[in-house]
């Protein structure tokens, strides 16, 4: 009999997806300490196989993403109102997977 074994690879991993037509604009980085261009993504978990997602499993919720460094921050409210002097962004913990 022939010896097959293989590995099935799957879990759950966050995703982050530029939201079409989301914010999109200059905000005080507190990691670069400056300003830096932010560009707001949705995030949901989603489970994964092969590292395919397949299906979400949780929602994130809105973010803005520095697209110098990174870093991504909780979308303040302020700035679906049309103000661009929000709080301070807060920093959203690294994710769990
Ligand atoms: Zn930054």
């Amino acid at each position: 009999m022939a010896d097959l074994s293989f590995i099935i690879v799957f879990g759950t991993r966050w995703h982050f997806r530029t939201t079409d037509d989301g914010w999109d604009g200059a905000l005080n980085c507190p990691v670069c300490e400056g300003p830096e261009r932010m560009v707001q993504q949705h995030a949901f978990k989603a489970f994964t196989l092969y590292w395919w997602p397949l299906f979400k499993t949780e929602e994130g919720g809105e973010l803005v993403r520095c697209s110098s460094c990174g870093t991504r921050f909780f979308l303040p409210e302020e700035l679906l109102v049309g103000e661009t002097s929000p709080a301070p962004l807060e920093q959203v913990p690294a994710p769990a997977t």
